[in-house]
């Protein structure tokens, strides 16, 4: 068999694969194994850069970052939906369509309205080829890089597809993955995302497209648009949108009458939390396309279909009393605490009020009667007071001035929403928080310990600072309750073994206000050692890529410190990686240095990614736009016209990949 046949079969394979687990959600195949066959094809691209293919399914782990979204038209306008909320409403509907149509036998079919973000994919020869945002409807925004990292979107056809169609569909979110998402932002320090819609819309617009294909995104097909597509109904539409690969829900219904419709809409009315994802409603569209075409549109909307939006899930119950919480970063979080309620089918006792200014926004106090909502948020939110129900006497919320964990006056910073304990050695649940981050997973990933045994050792006065687990023994421990000697040793362990994580991660572990997981990678590769990125100023700091002002105060601050100071030399101590190690080091130069390069257009060996890192590796710049003070273009093949021009004419020379590779040799 030669290279290509081999590639060929590999990604045929795969994308089988990927079929069954996304679309179909009936994997035939291990994770690992899969995983396995998706490495030995990207070792096969990567020797044989030649059989490149835009529709491989190792494209599906991202990589291409888009600074600026282009602007595209639709060949095809994307439309709005008119909407109903009641039995008149659909009856007033279908009435206006028999006039149009005469006596002509109806039939509708009945789809869930999916609630996520919209979107339009293109598709030639059975290939897609271009995604666009909904946009104003006549416009939206090329996000193609991100959408084809979305596993369920097939970027290469199967059966008898037309030669050219677009198909609309919706970007959600599903409510396990967004769960999910969310637990590992809290345990990060990080807020969690409101809502699925928002942040499945959110993503299709984030640069790195690496951090769209990690989010568990899917997409839901509803609409054909084209001409010759051999199809004539809508119920046909979804049948073939199947047959072709694609995820459409079979959540749907045929009818014949509005009886028939509304049966359907209260059905799922009731049951739509049963369903993965989110939907807000049913959309009715007239089967047969020829009565849609005859129908025709509105202004913004087709006149062969109606949305029939559900119920909002609401309740209103009685708000006991407000309580504070405080963060790892002290940051203070009001809680709603309520007098329990069933709502969207769970019970709910607490809702999260944000910050000061929401409480002041809607005047919330306590014992108010209070309107609570849940879309897909994992906590419910407070929408509004029933004033008619509050009680006299009742006084404006006067938020907290001092810590509830340790009596500090709280600090507000100008721009910024919360309030703030400032007393960061002494504040418990600032401190537990600090080791709690200090051993996730992400972090130094300790064995043996989770955040009740952090609390306990901290309550037993053996820990304080992270520096303090070095020092834990066998001997301290076994006494704890629930402490076995098994445990204790295994604990001893994990901590020690933790002196083997690299210094990107501890650099992360160190829970430095505003350093994620991306800028502790950043600052680590920058620096290359933490004595280095100790002495950075502010400006020095801002020089590197992405590290914006507020982060390079939030490290300098923190370094200034002479407790953190104290810590760092004693973690030193221990043998804690405080510097990148020698494979690391061995790529590193300082050629490039006060140079800022931009790169752009598609190379033939180095991904763009793996350009930026050597860029950046070899202590230079990744520049977004082409300036005046830009170093060197390297272009790669279908680079913007514009680009070049804009480089010619401010005299920044333009180098190819193999020079740029020369440069460094
Ligand atoms: P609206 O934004 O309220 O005007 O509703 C129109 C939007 O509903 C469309 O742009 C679609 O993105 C979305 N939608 C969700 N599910 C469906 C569906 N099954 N059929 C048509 N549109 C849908
Ligand atoms: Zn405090």
């Amino acid at each position: 068999m030669t290279a290509q046949q081999q590639l060929e079969m590999l990604r045929d394979e795969l994308r089988e694969h990927n079929y069954n687990y996304y679309v179909l959600d009936t994997p035939t195949i291990s994770d690992y194994d899969f995983d396995m066959k998706l490495r030995a094809l990207q070792e096969l691209e990567t020797q044989h850069p030649e059989y490149y293919d835009p529709t491989s399914p190792t494209l599906r782990v991202g990589g291409m970052v888009t600074k600026n979204f282009e602007t595209v038209e639709h060949e095809h306008r994307m439309y709005s939906l008119d909407n109903s909320y009641s039995k008149e409403d659909l009856q007033d509907w279908e009435k206006r369509v028999q006039r149009v149509l005469g006596d002509a036998p109806l039939a509708f079919t009945c789809e869930l309205k999916y609630d996520g973000a919209s979107i339009s994919l293109t598709y030639e020869a059975g290939k897609l080829v271009r995604a666009i945002t909904r946009g104003d409807g006549t416009q939206g925004d090329d996000v193609t890089t991100n959408i084809k990292t979305i596993k369920s979107v097939p970027l290469q056809l199967k059966g008898d597809y037309p030669s050219k169609f677009d198909i609309r569909g919706e970007i959600v979110l599903p409510f396990e993955g967004f769960a999910k998402m969310n637990a590992e932002r809290i345990a990060n320090g990080d807020e969690p995302y409101m809502n699925p819609r928002n942040t499945a819309s959110g993503s299709l617009k984030l640069q790195d497209s690496a951090l769209v294909a990690q989010r568990p995104l899917d997409c839901l097909l509803y609409g054909i648009v084209g001409e010759n597509t051999g199809i004539d109904s809508q119920w046909q539409m979804l049948e073939k949108a199947r047959e072709w690969g694609f995820k459409v829900p079979t959540v749907a219904k045929l009818c014949k009458t509005t009886d028939e419709v509304l049966e359907f809409v209260e059905h799922w009315d009731t049951h739509r939390h049963d369903l993965p994802y989110e939907t807000d409603g049913v959309v009715i569209k007239v089967n047969s396309l020829q009565q849609q075409d005859e129908l025709g549109f509105t202004s913004k909307s087709p006149r062969w279909a109606l949305a029939y939006k559900f119920k909002a899930e609401q309740v209103s119950t009685v708000l006991n009393e407000i309580t504070y919480q405080v963060g790892r970063t002290g940051a203070i979080t009001p809680v709603a605490n309520l007098e329990p309620v069933l709502l969207a089918g769970t019970t709910v006792k607490r809702a999260s009020l944000h910050n000061a200014d929401q409480i002041a926004k809607f005047d919330i106090r306590e014992g108010d009667t209070v309107f609570v909502e849940k879309g897909g948020e994992i906590i419910p939110k407070i929408i509004g007071v029933d004033f008619g129900k509050r009680p006299g006497g009742s006084a404006p919320t006067k938020y907290i001035d001092r810590c509830p964990e340790c009596d500090t006056a709280l600090l507000r910073t100008e721009g910024d929403a919360k309030h703030y304990c400032t007393n960061y050695y002494g504040c418990p649940p600032q401190i537990t928080g600090r080791i709690q981050h200090y051993i996730s997973r992400k972090a130094m990933d300790i064995e043996g310990m989770g955040s009740e045994t952090v609390e306990l050792l901290f309550q037993e006065r053996l820990i304080t600072n992270y520096a303090d687990l070095y020092t834990l023994t066998k001997e301290q421990l076994m006494p704890l309750e629930r402490m076995a000697e098994k445990s204790a040793e295994n604990l001893v362990n994990g901590v020690a073994e933790s002196v083997k994580i690299p210094f990107e991660r501890v650099m992360f572990a160190l829970g430095i206000r505003f350093v994620g997981e991306t800028v502790a990678k950043k600052l680590a590769r920058a620096y290359k050692n933490i004595d280095a990125l100790m002495a950075a100023s502010v400006d020095e700091l801002t020089a590197v890529n992405e590290i914006g002002e507020r982060i390079a105060h939030s490290v300098v601050e923190f370094f200034q410190d002479d407790d953190n100071r104290e810590i760092i030399e004693r973690l030193k101590g221990y043998g804690v990686q405080f510097s990148l190690s020698e494979d690391q080091l061995e790529n590193q130069t300082d050629t490039l240095k006060g140079m800022t390069l931009v790169v752009s257009g598609v190379f033939e060996t180095l991904g763009r990614d793996e350009l930026k890192k050597m860029i950046e590796d070899n202590g230079g710049k990744v520049g977004s736009s082409i300036s005046s003070k830009t170093a060197y273009l390297i272009a790669g093949d279908k680079m913007g016209p514009s680009k070049r021009t804009k480089a010619e004419g401010l005299g920044v020379p333009i180098i190819s990949e193999s020079q740029f590779l020369e440069m460094l040799a």
